[in-house]
């Protein structure tokens, strides 16, 4: 079956002599492996040269009995230049598209996370504060993929946290006073948990004119970047698992 579909670069790597294989996250379904046969041999094969996260038209034949398929046409859409100079940029860029294919399960249509990762490269270009625009992903692409932290009330109990919240990463969410003795856990404070729970609230341009204190952005960074290792480490090991 021949597919058109439009997709961003995830990663690629050199395929035997002349090739190149690129796994793309297509609007249509998902993520998706294709062969580029020849496009190192002759790069004016193709329209694009498959650069990390630029978007791309693309037409592939879908092999049934395989989970690579031959794309016949790689056109370059969109390569976000604005962003390809400075490594901090470029840095976040590829940490965005390293989450999106470890979440993402092969060919699963994700329409939101795909308007999520298109959104999050236009802003990467001109935001004069990368860290909260990859804080602000981090939230989204944690909801989107039903990891969501559960930051309403206790996790264990139920009831509201007015005071010293913490945070267990084990339960993903929130434990009051009385729970955190039987879990481990870290103190998060009020205003933390009030900046993660608005961006889980709001839409993307919303989520991202909030304000945060310098202090609120080095918790969530701590926060976020843990609960997403120990969660990708146990989905990892699961998807192994059944693999
Ligand atoms: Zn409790």
């Amino acid at each position: 079956m021949i597919v058109k579909t439009e997709g961003i670069v995830l990663k690629s790597f050199d395929f035997r002599e002349t090739s190149r294989i690129a796994t793309f996250f297509t609007r249509d379904f998902g993520k998706v492996k294709g062969v580029l046969k020849g496009i190192r041999k002759d790069p004016r094969k193709f329209g694009s040269s498959i650069e990390k996260f630029s978007v791309n038209d693309i037409v592939y034949y879908q092999y049934r009995n395989s989970d690579i398929h031959l794309v016949s046409h790689c056109d370059m859409k969109d390569f976000f230049s604005g962003l390809r100079q400075d490594l901090e940029r470029m840095t976040a860029a590829s940490y965005a598209s390293e989450l999106i294919d470890t979440l993402m399960p092969a060919e699963e249509q994700n329409l939101e996370i795909y308007g999520l990762m298109q959104a999050f490269l236009h802003a990467l270009q001109s935001t004069s504060d990368v860290s909260k625009l990859v804080q602000t992903f981090q939230i989204k692409i944690l909801s989107l993929s039903g990891f969501q932290p559960h930051l309403e009330a206790c996790v264990s109990c139920h009831k509201i946290v007015e005071e010293h919240p913490r945070f267990s990463l084990r339960l993903g969410g929130l434990l009051c006073g009385v729970c955190k003795d039987n879990a481990e856990a870290t103190p998060i404070s009020l205003g933390a948990v009030a900046s993660i729970l608005h961006i889980q609230k709001n839409n993307w341009e919303a989520a991202l004119r909030l304000g945060m204190a310098p202090f609120i952005k080095k918790e969530l960074k701590y926060v976020l970047n843990h609960f997403l290792v120990f969660h990708l480490e146990r989905h990892l090991r699961s998807t192994r698992f059944l693999s």
